[in-house]
Formats: C-alpha cells, structure tokens, sequence
C-alpha cells in the first residue's frame, strides 16, 4: 500500500469510530434519560408530589411534567388535586403564585436562580411610590410580579385575560398597569382606555425583532404570524393575531392555515407540535430564548424531589392580599 492510500484508508478507519462513538453516545444519553424518568416517577409517588411546566420549559422537561400551560392556569391545577408537594418547572413568581393559591403544599422550584427579570423590573417601594402620586387610581398587575407586588394591587390580569378585565372597570377611575408596558400598550389599544404604564417588559421578547417576522413571512409565504402581547409595538403591528400562550394553544385547530410563524419564547413550539403534529410551526427567531426558563433539567427535578430544594414560601400576611387580587381578577374574567 502506498502512502496516500494508507492515509485516506486511516481517515476513514477514524470517521468510522467517530460514527460508533456517536452512536454508543446517543444510547448512552436514551439509557441515562430514561433511569432518570424512572428514578422521577418513582420518587414523586412517594412525595405525592404533582409535576408543573411551563409551555417556556425544555422539551424533555414538558414530556415529564403531569401539566403543562401558563403560569396561572398551572396554579389553579395544581390547588385542585390532592398532592402534597407541586414541583414548579417555571421561575421564581410561578413558584410563588403557586404557593398563594396552594397555602397547605409545599412548593419547589428546581432552580433556585430561575428568576423573571421582567417581574424584578419592579418592586414594593416603587409601586408605593407610584401609588402615592396616584393615590385614587386602580393599580391592574400582570401575573408576571412578585407576590409583594401582586399584594399592594387591586386586580392581578393574565396575558389572556388584560383586555378584557381592564375593559370591565369604571371608566371614571385611573388605572396604573404593571410591569410590563408591552403588554399594558396592547390593552390600551385595544380597549381604548388610557393607563399609566410601569416601563418594565420581558427581554426575551423585546429580542425579537419586526425584521426577523419580514424574513420568516418571505420564507414561509402564507404562514400565519402569532404574537405574544409582550412583544414590541413595531412586533405587534405586523403580526396576524396577538395572543397569550394559552390562545395560541386554542387558536391552531380553529385556523385552516398550515404553517405557523411564532413570535414568543421557543419553547412553546415544542407543545405546539406535540399537539397539532399536522402542522408546521416555525420559531420566528432562535434567539427568542428565556435563559431562566432554560435551566430546569430532569437531574434538577429528581435533586428538588430528593432533597425538598428549594421551597418557595409566600409569608401569610402577603399571600393573602395576593390571593385577594388574584380571586378579584377570576370573579371579573373567570
Ligand atoms: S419569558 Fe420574559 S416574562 Fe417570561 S420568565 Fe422569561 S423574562 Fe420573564
């Protein structure tokens, strides 16, 4: 053999073992991912624990969880059954508000650093402070806060539910909408109120930008674009339909159209196309992505189920002002 051709026969014999060690790998990784399911299951039988996901949360993640939707409607599940322990996959407020609305279980969040740096945007004393200056108005909170401010508010709102809540107040009374002043601009036009805007909004979203929705239409002609409402006003404006995650989750099966181009966090695309396998779903931008949202893993399930880490607790004075809020916004818009 000469020396060229024992060369390419040696590139080959290393491209071969490269593909046996890719396919050893792969096993491996199914193998390991299946102990821990098992080792989950098993665990949250003994913790009569029920599992939460967010529709932002990984997809394996999802797979595992015995609920998956909006934050809100995943807190109202999980106080309906019987389990004693409620494993959010989520971040920090989920966890609380689940703890608000579930006062006898013990609440865990996997990854004790899982924060929203929308509902972080504002605080007690800055919600005081704004109160002050408007001390007759209606103070309408977003979902997405913390359970202090939740509790110094009148009404909590969803994404779904903002219109029409905010549409349903006395026209004769000022209204202060936190944080997010995407989502508090939406209502405004859609309800024709005036609010006062808190000018907090989700990084996540604001990411996505009106020249990625062009591109994506120009790829997928006929598609139809589904915005969230936290999205940019310069978003929104060239969107087909604006909705909470929840809506789109509905709106699919109602639609004729085939392709989807969806402009909110990634992650909602994998419970799309779990549920409308028909269907064509196409991130907008794979740079919508919620870092936080993304740190949940099956290991942290099992370590927060082991070890009870890391329980979120809303102090009682406070989850009941924030239950108050929340049980005034389901008497509006149940
Ligand atoms: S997607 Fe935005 S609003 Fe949701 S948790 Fe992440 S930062 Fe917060």
């Amino acid at each position: 053999m000469d020396c060229k051709s024992h060369i390419s026969n040696l590139k080959f014999q290393i491209s071969d073992f490269r593909f046996l060690f890719q396919i050893l790998e792969f096993k491996y990784r199914v193998r390991f991912q299946m102990e821990l399911i098992e080792r989950i299951q098993q665990i949250k039988t003994v913790r009569n624990a029920v599992i939460l996901a967010h529709n932002y949360q990984i997809g394996p993640v999802q797979d595992i969880a015995d609920y998956t939707g909006d934050s809100l409607g995943l807190s109202i599940q999980a106080s309906k059954t019987d389990a004693d322990v409620i494993v959010f996959c989520g971040v920090h407020f989920m966890a609380e508000t689940a703890a608000i609305l579930s006062p006898d279980k013990a609440v865990l969040l996997p990854e004790k650093t899982a924060g929203c740096p929308m509902a972080d945007m504002i605080n007690a004393e800055q919600l005081a402070e704004m109160k002050a200056k408007h001390p007759d108005a209606l103070v309408v909170t977003y979902v997405n806060s913390t359970a202090e401010v939740k509790a110094m508010s009148d009404y909590c709102c969803t994404s779904g539910n903002a219109v029409e809540l905010v549409a349903s107040l006395p026209k004769d009374r000022e209204i202060l909408f936190v944080p997010d002043q995407n989502l508090g601009a939406f209502v405004m036009e859609r309800t024709g109120r005036k609010m006062i805007l808190w000018p907090g909004y989700c990084p996540t979203h604001v990411w996505i930008e009106p020249e990625a929705v062009e591109a994506m239409r120009k790829e997928h002609p006929g598609a139809v674009v589904l915005a969230h409402p936290e999205c940019t006003p310069a978003v929104r404006a060239i969107s087909d339909e604006l909705l909470s995650t929840g809506q789109m989750l509905k709106f699919v099966p109602k639609s004729d159209a085939k392709t989807f181009i969806i402009a909110t966090e990634i992650g909602i695309v994998h419970t799309l196309k779990k549920m409308y396998p028909d269907r064509e779903f196409v991130p907008v931008s794979n740079r919508a992505v919620c870092p936080n949202m993304k740190k949940i893993s099956l290991e942290k399930i099992l370590w927060s189920l082991e070890d009870m880490e890391y329980r979120i607790a809303v102090p009682e004075d406070i989850a009941a002002k924030a239950r108050l809020s929340l049980e005034r916004m389901i008497e509006i818009v149940p």
